[in-house]
C-alpha cells in the first residue's frame, strides 16, 4: 500500500496533499492513518520530528470530523505556540478542498478574545498549547461535550516543559469515550504514566527510530576549551561558506550573546528565543526560511516550530542535558533525503555526555579537527572562484566603463590579471588567518568559577526521598511562581533536600510564593542558601529558558576578539593579528 487514497483518505484530501507535493505516505502515516480511520482504539505512536507525524494524526481526524456540526470535536495539544501554529496551518492546507472544516489555533501570548471569537464562530478542530487550552476550558469557551479526539503531540516535550498538570486536567475533563492519540519521540516514565492513566489498551505504532533521512546525518564533535568555543563556531562557519544551519544554545541569554557576537562579527545570523515577541519571532523565522539568514541561533524551545527541510548543519553550541533533545536538534538536518551534519562543540568535561546520545541515535560521533587558517583560506578562495564563475554580469551597467578599464589593464596579461583579482580578497583572508591559533583540544582543564551573579540559590526541604526530580521541581517552581518564563539555573536533587537557582530578580517572589507551599502533602520550606555548589552538575534545561549563561561563556565573549572573522582583526595579545578594525567586507556567509 503506498498511495494516500489507498489508506482510505478521500479525494479532496489526496488532492490537497498532491498540491503540497506529498507523493507517498511516510511510514508513520502508512501505519497511523488506516488505524485511526478504522478504529476507535487509542494510539501510542513513537514518532520523531520530521517523520510526517502531523499528517499522520491530522489527516484521519480531518476525514472523520463531522463538518455539519460546528462543535469542537478534536483537540490537538502541542508544546509550543510555533508548533501549534504550524499544525494549524497544515490542517488548513490539508482540508482546503473540504467544505466547512474549520481549525482554530490557541496559544498564550496572543489575544484570548480573538481566540474566543474564533471558537464562537465554530471550529471542529482546535490546536493549542496546554496552558491556553486549559484556560479556555475553564472559561467555558472551549466546549468539550463533542470531543472525540485528543492528540498529544510531542508528549515528551510537553512534559519536559512542565505541562503535566495541564495535560492531566484536559485528559480528565474531556469525554471518556474519546480516542486519545499520543505521539512522542521518546517514552520516558512520565510519558508512559500518561499513557497508562488515560489511555485504554492503546495500539502501539513504531514507524522506525529515525526520522525521514536521519540516516543521512553524520554526527561530529570538536573538542575545544571553553574560551575557544565561540572562535571555533566562527571557524566552522568560515570553512562552510554555504552553511544554512541552526546553532543551538541552552539559554536565552547564551542565544542572545552568540547571535549578537556573530552579527557583530559580520555573519548573516539572527537569534530566536523566548524573549522575542511573537511578531519578532515570525519575522526571524520568515527570514531564515527564505534563506535571507544563514545562521539561526536558537533555544530548543523557540526552534520547535521551525519547519525547514534543507539545513546543512545543526550545531550544538552546548549539548542539551537530555539525549532526547539532541535527537530533536539533529533531526532538523538530513531531512527530505538530504545529507546533514550535526556538530557538537564540547570541552573535556562534556565528553561523557556523548555516550548516552550515541546510544540513543545508534551512531558514533566522529571527532573532527577545527580547521586551521590555511584550510579556511583555501575554502574561501574556491568559494570566491565559484562566485566569479557564477556571477551575473550586468552588461548595461558595466559597459560604459569597460573601454577605460581595458585601457588601464592592457599591459597586464591574462594570468597575471587573474592572480591580481583573486589576491584582492585572498590577501585579506591570508592576513586575517595568518598565525591563527590551533583551537583544537581542551587542555585548559578549566573548572567552573564562582556562582553566576545573575542567580539566587535556594535550598528546598524536598529530595529524591520525596519523589522529587528536576522535572517535578521545575513544575513546582512554575506552579508557585505562576510564570513559565523564569530562568532556572542549576538544580541539584539530593536525598532529602535539594538546591535550585532562579533568576535573582525573582528571589523575593520565590520566598513569598513558597511560604505556604505543599508538595505531596508536605509543607515545603524554601530558603536562600549560599552553600557552594557540589560537583554534580545536574543542570537542567529550564524548559522555560533553561540554564543561565556560565561564566565560561562570558569568558568566551570577552575572548571573542581572539579569532575574528576575516577583515575584523583582533587586537588582543593572544593573537598575532594586526590592526585593521574594519568589518569583514565580503562576508563569505552572506547570502544577500
Ligand atoms: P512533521 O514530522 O509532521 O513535522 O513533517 C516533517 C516534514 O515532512 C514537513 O515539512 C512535512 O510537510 C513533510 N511531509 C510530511 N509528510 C510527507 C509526505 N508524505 N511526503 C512528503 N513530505 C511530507
Amino acid at each position: 500500500m503506498s498511495l494516500f487514497n489507498e489508506l482510505g483518505l478521500s479525494q479532496a484530501i489526496v488532492n490537497a496533499l498532491t498540491d503540497l507535493g506529498y507523493e507517498k505516505p511516510t511510514p508513520i502515516q502508512q501505519q497511523s492513518i488506516p488505524q485511526i480511520l478504522t478504529s476507535q482504539n487509542d494510539v501510542k505512536a513513537f514518532a520523531q520530528t520530521g517523520t510526517g507525524k502531523t499528517a499522520a494524526f491530522s489527516l484521519p481526524i480531518i476525514e472523520r470530523v463531522d463538518p455539519q456540526s460546528k462543535n469542537t470535536q478534536a483537540i490537538i495539544l502541542s508544546p509550543t505556540r510555533e508548533l501549534a501554529i504550524q499544525i494549524g496551518k497544515n490542517i488548513e492546507e490539508f482540508s482546503k478542498y473540504m467544505k466547512n472544516i474549520n481549525v482554530v489555533t490557541v496559544y498564550g501570548g496572543a489575544s484570548i478574545e480573538d481566540q474566543i471569537r474564533g471558537l464562537k464562530r465554530g471550529a471542529q478542530i482546535v490546536v493549542g498549547t496546554p496552558g491556553r487550552t486549559v484556560d479556555l476550558i475553564k472559561r467555558k469557551q472551549l466546549k468539550l461535550k463533542d470531543i472525540k479526539w485528543v492528540v498529544l503531540d510531542e508528549a515528551d516535550e510537553m512534559l519536559n516543559m512542565g505541562f503535566k498538570d495541564d495535560l492531566d486536567q484536559i485528559l480528565e475533563v474531556t469525554p471518556k469515550e474519546k480516542q486519545t492519540l499520543l505521539f512522542s519521540a521518546t517514552f520516558p516514565r512520565e510519558v508512559d504514566a500518561i499513557a497508562k492513566n488515560y489511555m485504554n489498551k492503546p495500539v502501539e505504532i513504531n514507524a522506525g527510530k529515525k526520522n525521514v533521512g536521519a540516516d543521512k546525518v553524520s554526527h561530529e564533535y570538536y573538542l575545544v576549551s571553553e574560551k575557544n568555543r565561540y572562535p571555533a563556531l566562527k571557524r566552522l562557519a568560515d570553512v562552510n561558506p554555504d552553511i544554512y544551519g541552526i546553532v543551538f544554545c541552552r539559554t536565552r541569554r547564551e542565544t542572545k550573546n552568540v547571535a549578537a557576537n556573530l552579527i557583530e562579527d559580520g555573519y548573516n545570523a539572527d537569534a530566536l528565543h523566548g524573549d522575542l515577541s511573537q511578531a519578532q519571532r515570525d519575522i526571524v523565522m520568515e527570514k531564515f526560511r527564505a534563506k535571507h539568514l544563514q545562521i539561526l541561533v536558537a533555544t530548543d524551545v523557540a526552534a520547535r516550530g521551525l519547519d525547514v527541510d534543507d539545513l546543512t548543519h545543526v550545531i550544538n553550541y552546548k549539548l542539551p542535558d537530555q539525549a532526547e533533545s539532541y535527537t530533536h536538534r539533529s533531526g532538523r538536518t538530513g531531512r527530505a533525503g538530504k545529507e546533514g551534519i550535526s556538530i557538537a562543540l564540547i570541552n573535556n568535561r562534556e565528553k561523557n555526555a556523548l555516550r548516552p546520545i550515541e546510544k540513543k541515535i545508534g551512531k558514533k560521533f566522529i571527532q573532527k579537527q577545527i580547521p586551521n587558517g590555511k584550510e579556511i583560506c583555501e575554502k574561501q578562495l574556491f568559494k570566491l572562484i565559484d562566485k566569479i564563475k557564477d556571477v551575473e554580469v550586468n552588461e548595461e551597467q558595466i559597459s560604459p566603463y569597460l573601454e577605460s578599464i581595458y585601457a588601464q589593464l592592457k599591459d597586464i596579461d591574462h594570468d597575471e590579471l587573474i592572480r591580481r583579482f583573486v589576491s584582492i580578497e585572498f590577501n585579506q583572508f591570508l592576513s586575517y588567518y595568518e598565525g591563527a591559533d590551533d583551537l583544537n583540544g581542551d587542555d585548559s582543564r578549566e573548572r567552573k568559577r564562582s556562582s553566576d551573579e545573575n542567580f539566587t540559590r535556594f535550598y528546598i526541604n524536598l529530595g529524591k526521598m520525596d519523589g522529587l526530580n528536576p522535572a517535578k521541581l521545575m513544575g513546582l517552581i512554575n506552579e508557585y511562581l505562576k510564570k513559565r518564563d523564569v530562568e532556572i539555573g542549576q538544580i541539584e536533587i539530593l536525598k532529602s533536600f535539594s538546591f535550585f537557582e532562579i533568576d535573582k530578580s525573582f528571589a523575593d517572589k520565590v520566598l513569598k510564593e513558597f511560604e505556604h507551599a505543599e508538595f505531596a502533602g508536605r509543607s515545603v520550606i524554601v530558603e536562600v542558601t549560599t552553600k557552594p555548589k557540589g560537583r554534580s552538575r545536574g543542570r537542567k534545561k529550564g524548559g522555560f529558558g533553561g540554564n543561565r549563561r556560565s561564566s565560561d561563556d562570558r569568558k568566551s565573549r570577552s575572548n571573542r576578539s581572539g579569532d575574528r572573522k576575516f577583515g575584523r582583526d583582533r587586537s588582543s595579545s593572544s593573537g598575532g593579528y594586526k590592526g585593521d578594525k574594519k568589518k569583514r567586507s565580503y562576508s563569505s556567509s552572506k547570502r544577500r
